[in-house]
């Protein structure tokens, strides 16, 4: 047999995805995903593009004309937004609480940008007075956070942020990739300038398009940066005016031209992932973004409710949790790689491990879009108590499952 035919074609096994992403996706996302291409300047094609703005203006809550899809993971939004903004020697004051609030200063460091950070010890958000001391003390030209970010399960509280940073005269950037789609990403409420998101969490499609949503005042200042030669001789590059964008797939000048009705060619759209954004956006537009938030609510809630009539300790801070993804201490004596393998081989369940600090401490367990649904919450509650039991660990049977149950009827 020759080699094609031994591999076989893709047939993935029947999984419940309940970590911290990527998530099942909707199956209206994946059919949108198998329509037939078109050409990039088709009259149809700039159709398409317009409407997946234009839904992606209410998924952000956003006024912002430049709202769109940078091609890639959420990391392709983010590199875009950093790059975009920030030049070498540019100061940028990054809150980091997590995992992904130092991929910000990882990404930062590469572009060469004077990097100044308010650490916040994992499991924690930083309060608006500890952002506004950091603004003053720094002074930087980019604010720069991480909205939910999965590694801790905490959610940063963000109203008041955006009007800190115009007071100082600061351009803002939020990740929202956890968030989009499953709590309140308003980016105009929030007055922040730049919000990036993906799909593969609470959106309910598959990883590979970051949708960004961009203010009029950000826009304006990465256009400028494109007038390298008028910026050489004005001389000054200290508020980046001139400086040459260092990336050309992630120049978001470039992008916005492409995005707006010049339609200017850059890269090639990502035609599949468009389609599947474009669908992404109808599921959770259709749902209504209030009830959408609800029902993300609701499966946090019973899933935190199960794991503690389980006799299990929740990480973190009621207040501050996302309701999408929540933490969960792995009981004393008990191999979470071996809960993780049952749940998996038995279950056809996936949670999700720990990074950092919490690496071997805390599985993190996940219901998210599609997923965030009373039915595979219990399931998983299920499973994860039939796969303590079978490692050894005491519980109350059948206490898990129940009091998610009654979590769902309380809230209904
Ligand atoms: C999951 C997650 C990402 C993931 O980035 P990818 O490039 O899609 O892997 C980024 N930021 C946050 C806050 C996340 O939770």
């Amino acid at each position: 047999m020759t080699t094609e035919d031994v591999f076989g074609q893709i047939d993935p096994p029947q999984r419940l995805l309940m970590g911290p992403g990527p998530v099942n996706a909707h199956p209206r996302v994946l059919r949108a995903m198998a329509a037939d291409m078109m050409g990039q300047f088709d009259p149809e094609m700039t159709t398409t593009m317009n409407q997946t703005m234009a839904l992606y203006r209410r998924v952000f809550m956003t006024e912002n004309r430049r709202t769109f899809l940078i091609d890639g993971t959420a990391r392709a939004g983010i590199e875009a937004a950093l790059v975009s903004l920030l030049e070498p020697g540019a100061r940028v004051l990054i809150v980091r609480a997590g995992r992904f609030g130092l991929l910000l200063s990882e990404i930062a460091a590469r572009i060469g940008a004077d990097i100044r950070t308010l650490d916040v010890p994992w499991g924690q958000v930083a309060t608006l007075a500890q952002i506004e001391a950091a603004l003053v003390e720094h002074r930087p030209r980019v604010f720069a956070c991480i909205h939910g970010d999965t590694s801790t399960t905490m959610a940063q509280p963000l109203a008041g942020v955006g009007a800190l940073c115009r007071r100082y005269d600061v351009l803002s950037y939020v990740d929202a990739t956890a968030t989009l789609g499953g709590m309140a990403v308003c980016a105009d409420a929030w007055d922040v300038d730049i919000v990036t998101g993906a799909l593969q969490k609470c959106m309910g499609g598959p990883p590979g398009s970051a949708p960004i949503t961009i203010s009029d005042r950000a826009a304006e200042h990465i256009m400028a940066r494109r007038h390298v030669e008028a910026g050489l001789r004005a001389g000054g590059t200290t508020d980046g005016v001139g400086t040459r964008i260092g990336s050309n797939y992630f120049d978001l000048s470039m992008v916005m031209d492409y995005w707006s009705d010049k339609r200017l060619n850059h890269h090639t759209e990502a035609t599949s992932m468009l389609y599947a954004a474009r669908e992404a956006a109808r599921v959770v537009l259709s749902e209504g973004l209030e009830a959408r938030f609800a029902r993300h609510r609701a499966a946090g809630a019973a899933m935190t409710a199960g794991l503690r009539a389980m006799g299990l300790t929740v990480y973190g801070d009621d207040a501050h949790r996302m309701p999408s993804v929540t933490g969960v201490y792995i009981p004393e004596g008990v191999d979470g790689e071996r809960v993780r393998d049952r749940l998996r081989m038995d279950f056809e369940i996936e949670i999700g491990t720990a990074f950092g600090p919490l690496a071997g401490q805390i599985w993190r367990i996940g219901a998210m879009g599609y997923n965030a649904m009373k039915h595979k919450v219990l399931l998983t509650l299920g499973g994860l108590e039939a796969a303590l039991r079978q490692e050894g660990f005491t519980l109350p049977s059948g206490a898990a499952v129940d009091a998610a149950l009654a979590s769902y009827t309380a809230s209904d």
